[in-house]
């Protein structure tokens, strides 16, 4: 398995997800042209002893040494090394947040030559919550307020979080309708009293969250709250390489977390 973003936070815990593994090695640590990790050894750079393997930036090598790719970078990087991925025939798991809909088309392009497994979030208990929330908002319709409220790290850079999308298109889904219709992000000022339907999302930032993803259905005289809290993010890891380890056995596709560990919506 090669890890993409090694010095990165999800990074790092990739490495050692992989290292504690009996399955998995490490084939190949890539970092962006120019980060002081590249050239460097690995373990050295993350402040141990020497391993022998070296940190790249040269994609086609890495991935030519690989039979998948973990990828928690930037939009940009996991669009291009899609492509990339896909003529190698290297699966692909896609744990960047924050694509537009032009990066999703193309990603969708790459799947349908290569294995790409991407999800807003890998850990096995969102995406419990996922298939719960769908089922929910389908048994209580729209007399019932939908509020997504998400709290992360003050150092994250996209908003609402993947998470918080997924549990949207989640609840549109259980409603038969498309998200991008109903969304309601973030409101300010006079906003009038609010439009029956709409999904609002709200996200907090600071301090030291790791993720935490409330989905609020709140009708006349009760509420009704599914929460999801990740405490430590080698959760995300962890759910990154068994995604890894299941493409292997995949035909080309663009796959989700919900696939991979046989929930059903
Ligand atoms: P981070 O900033 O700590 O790490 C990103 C790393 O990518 C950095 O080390 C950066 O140098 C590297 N990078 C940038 N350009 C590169 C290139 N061209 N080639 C190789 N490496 C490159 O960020 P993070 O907290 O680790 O999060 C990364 C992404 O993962 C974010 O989009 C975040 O929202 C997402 N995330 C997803 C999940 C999930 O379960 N899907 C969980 C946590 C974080």
């Amino acid at each position: 398995m090669a890890v993409m973003g090694a010095s990165g936070r999800m990074g790092q815990m990739l490495v050692q997800q992989i290292d504690g593994s009996d399955i998995a090695t490490l084939s190949a640590v890539v970092e962006r042209t120019g980060h002081d990790w590249v050239g460097r050894d690995l373990g050295e750079a993350m402040g141990g002893s020497a391993r022998g393997l070296i940190v790249s930036d040269d994609w086609a090598e890495a991935l030519a040494v690989s039979d998948a790719v973990i990828d928690f970078t930037a939009p940009v990087v996991s669009v291009a090394l899609a492509e990339q991925a896909a003529a190698a025939g290297v699966a692909h798991v896609i744990g960047t947040t924050g694509f537009s809909e032009d990066d999703l088309a193309a990603i969708a392009h790459a799947g349908q030559t290569g294995r790409i497994v991407r999800a807003g979030n890998m850990s096995l208990g969102v995406n419990l919550l996922v298939t719960l929330t769908q089922q929910v908002a389908q048994a209580l319709g729209v007399d019932y307020d939908v509020e997504i409220v998400e709290a992360h790290h003050r150092h994250k850079v996209d908003a609402p979080s993947g998470t918080a999308l997924m549990l949207g298109e989640a609840v549109a889904a259980g409603r038969d309708v498309a998200l991008a219709d109903v969304a309601d992000r973030g409101r300010d000022g006079i906003t009038g009293a609010r439009p029956a339907g709409t999904i609002g999302f709200h996200a907090i930032r600071g301090g030291d969250f790791v993720g935490e993803h409330d989905v609020i259905f709140a009708g006349e005289g009760e509420r009704i709250v599914l929460r999801h809290v990740a405490t430590d993010r080698a959760l995300f890891a962890r759910g990154a390489l068994r995604a890894a380890i299941w493409a292997q056995g995949q035909g080309p596709g663009e796959y989700s977390m919900i696939d991979v560990l046989g929930l059903s919506r």
